[in-house]
């Protein structure tokens, strides 16, 4: 799926497929309504694309995110085939923006033991760095979920002095970081500035196209802190309805746009201009 944004060919590469048990879905206001969030989903599982982003723009070639790599199997890691189409090899991405650091977005970094981009400069929120990287951070953590913790390790073994750590604001011509906290404290998204029509990538924000746009206050398990995942969501959702935006990310399909509906929004397929 191809679009251009501003200064940027914009290609939406989909690493695999998602499932997990309708039980990861949480709630704000407790079980109760965790109940009818499920209810609403009406099926047993959530099943959700995983995304990342190619651009190519005078800047050379930016990826947003990376997939999963090899590590869950061959029905992931379809961006790197979909990236080989579009004939760019690895040797030939300029820099990685990352929007937070769990597997399913980072994980392709790696080649087993290898840095999978040789030349590849790697960004990454720092708030999300300085956390995935501090020793009482993880000591507090469950080993369930400790993963991020070894990915930027091994993230700082392999790409040492190529790793850059960001913050919100503009980090390359064209493309702004916005801190989007609660799935993880780093967490961010990148807006791709366009004359008439800019494009969100939201990465983590909102999961579920199908229920969370009507109530923003139902999450999934993998947001690090639920409540304040559920504020950015809402403030988000208000934003992208308001600017207009075309909004994507790393879990919803395709390119979309965020309609107000009622108290709260729903979200629309975006046509493709062309
Ligand atoms: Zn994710």
């Amino acid at each position: 799926m191809t679009r251009r944004f501003g200064h940027f060919e914009t290609h939406l590469l989909r690493d695999g497929v998602f499932s997990a048990p309708a039980d990861v879905l949480t709630h704000v206001d407790g079980e109760a309504s965790r109940r009818q969030a499920i209810e609403r989903l009406g099926k047993p599982e959530i099943q959700i694309d995983v995304n990342c982003f190619l651009l190519r723009s005078a800047d050379g070639i930016t990826l947003i995110d990376t997939g999963a790599g090899t590590i869950w199997g061959p029905t992931f890691g379809q961006s790197r085939l979909a990236m080989s189409e579009l004939g760019i090899e690895p040797a030939l991405v300029d820099r990685v923006l990352l929007t937070h650091l769990h597997a399913d977005h980072a994980l392709g970094l790696f080649d087993g033991d290898a840095a999978f981009f040789p030349n590849a400069e790697i960004w990454v929120p720092d708030v999300d760095l300085a956390y995935f990287t501090d020793a009482s951070a993880l000591e507090a953590t469950p080993e369930a979920g400790r993963s991020p913790f070894a990915i930027a390790s091994q993230l700082r073994q392999l790409y040492g002095n190529r790793i850059r750590a960001i913050g919100a604001g503009p980090v390359l011509d064209g493309i702004e970081a916005w801190s989007l906290p609660g799935h993880t404290p780093g967490h961010t998204g990148y807006l791709l500035h366009d004359p008439v029509r800019s494009l969100m990538t939201w990465a983590d924000t909102l999961h579920l196209a199908e229920i969370q746009p009507g109530d923003p206050a139902t999450g999934l398990a993998f947001d690090l802190d639920p409540a304040t995942a559920a504020r950015t969501r809402l403030s988000l959702l208000e934003q992208a309805a308001d600017a207009g935006w075309v909004v994507a990310g790393s879990h919803i399909t395709g390119f979309n746009r965020v309609e107000r509906a009622g108290n709260a929004f729903r979200i629309v397929p975006d046509e493709n201009p062309a």
